[in-house]
């Protein structure tokens, strides 16, 4: 309930986190433990649970956000009242944010590099913790409980989820180990990775795709990140921050290091470093663009692959989000947060509304200018349009010259195609040339009036 009431999960999130829990408890029966999930409001469940299971001490995951640091005070009240111990450790990030904010004289940088430059005061990440082994459970023999169907990790029908359209991602520490080391092995991938130069519309993910197993806690960033120091202590040469692995890890640390210290930070109004912008509200619009019906195959794949799988490619949210802010349909980065929140499977409060604000170029970005174009932007890595042909299966059978804009497609290729634009496909729901145009002269202004 609380995970629910600050976040809107959708099926696939939902999925993955009951396969993670699953292979968390398989993994701990595994080293003679177990899990006990316990449903419930966690205030009631701690007030019902410490007395009757005589609990000394709680452990928490330390986190950013503000739900998450209001539910650490209110654990550290309950646990002067009921008398037991709280231990707060910070494990889902690299660094402590607080220390980042506090060598930058208490506020967050704003720029990646000069985020680089205070990280390079602090040093190393901390070590990560080592995995749990069969001797750390020697002495707690696991409770009876275990076996109590009363606290087995739920099923998705036991919480109303819908069982159809499973992503072909699979949650839990297994899977995600597994991800790890395939990548891994590739030394030569990993110190030669350049972020620009990795493929958005390829048919497997051309990144490691380990973001779902960082968000819900099934994969260590600590872990990742020495790992690849090891493999770039081992190479003759290696990329660096902004593009390269290590890099991007970074990048996540910066949207938490800013999101911690900014009030209201997935929000445009009160959020101190959002531009502020008068976009349009179009209900109708949002939802073509939600549901992939853009008449714009590429940016329409995009929303395909979001909604099915959960996860698209980082230069694939490129597209989708200027498309929907600052490029064509000039509507609020907030609404597409939200629904990249409800889809994504590593949706995360910081990461999420940071990126969009850089997006949408009302936070971090600059350069305005460059608008993606819905046509060209995925035929430089894919002039067949494969990807398009696998999420759109309605084109597939269009010529490649046409399977980015099938309205110039004549009406007799069109039948060929058994595809009619406009009855089986839709047009493009915007002029893009115009519409692009028109939004960066009105950014212009924006950008003017609020600079000065
Ligand atoms: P890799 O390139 O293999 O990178 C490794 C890890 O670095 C990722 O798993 C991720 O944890 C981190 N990382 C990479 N790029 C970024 C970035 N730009 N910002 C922060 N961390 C990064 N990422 C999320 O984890 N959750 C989100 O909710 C999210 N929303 C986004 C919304 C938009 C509009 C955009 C443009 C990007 C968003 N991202 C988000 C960032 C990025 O797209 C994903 O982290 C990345 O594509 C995940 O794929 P990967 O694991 O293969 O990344």
């Amino acid at each position: 309930p609380f995970m629910t009431s600050v976040m809107n999960i959708g099926a696939l999130r939902w999925h993955f986190l009951l396969q993670s829990l699953e292979n968390l408890q398989k993994n701990l029966l595994q080293l003679g433990s177990c899990l006990l999930v316990i449903q419930g409001e966690y205030e009631s469940v701690l007030r019902d649970h410490v007395k009757k299971w005589n609990i000394t001490q709680v452990t928490l995951d330390a986190e950013v956000e503000p739900f998450y640091k209001e539910m650490e005070a209110k654990i550290r009240s309950l646990g002067e009242e009921l008398g037991f111990k709280v231990l707060s450790l910070i494990s889902h990030s690299l660094y402590d944010a607080q220390r980042i904010l506090d060598l930058n004289g208490g506020t967050p940088p704003l720029t990646y590099k000069r985020f680089l430059h205070v990280l390079s005061l602090l040093g190393d990440p901390e070590v990560p913790v080592r995995n749990l082994a069969a001797e750390d459970f020697q002495r707690c023999r696991p409770p009876d409980l275990c076996l109590a169907e009363h606290y087995r990790v739920p099923l998705p029908v036991d919480l109303k989820i819908p069982t159809e359209s499973l992503s072909p991602w699979k949650g839990g520490e297994t899977e995600g180990l597994q991800r790890l080391e395939q990548h891994l092995m590739n030394q030569g991938w990993v110190a030669s990775f350049t972020k620009p130069r990795t493929i958005p519309n390829s048919l497997l993910p051309s990144t490691t795709g380990l973001s779902p197993y960082f968000s819900l806690g099934c994969l260590s960033v600590r872990t990742f990140f020495y790992r690849l120091s090891n493999i770039y202590a081992q190479s003759k040469h290696h990329s660096l921050p902004p593009v390269s692995l290590q890099g991007q890890l970074l990048w996540r640390e910066f949207f938490y290091t800013v999101a911690s210290a900014t009030p209201n930070f997935t929000k445009m109004v009160g959020n101190p470093i959002c531009l502020q912008i008068n976009w349009y509200e179009d209900a109708e619009r949002l939802h073509r663009w939600k549901t992939a019906q853009t008449g714009f195959p590429w940016i329409d794949a995009i929303m395909t692959q979001l909604r099915q799988e959960g996860w698209i490619h980082h230069l694939a949210r490129h597209a989708a989000a200027c498309f929907l802010t600052r490029g064509d349909l000039w509507i609020s980065w907030e609404e597409g947060m939200k629904v990249f929140e409800e889809m994504l499977l590593d949706a995360d409060y910081s990461i999420n509304a940071g990126n969009w604000m850089w997006l949408s170029a009302s936070a971090f970005f600059h350069q305005y200018r460059r608008i993606f174009c819905p046509v060209r932007f995925g035929k430089r890595t894919d002039p067949q349009g494969h990807y398009i042909r696998k999420y759109l299966p309605i084109l597939k059978k269009f010529p490649s010259k046409y399977i980015y804009e099938p309205w110039t497609a004549s009406e007799e290729e069109q039948k060929e195609a058994g595809c009619i634009i406009g009855q089986d496909y839709p047009f493009p729901m915007v002029n893009h040339k115009e519409v692009s145009d028109h939004n960066l002269l009105l950014m212009k202004q924006v950008r003017e009036e609020q600079y000065r």
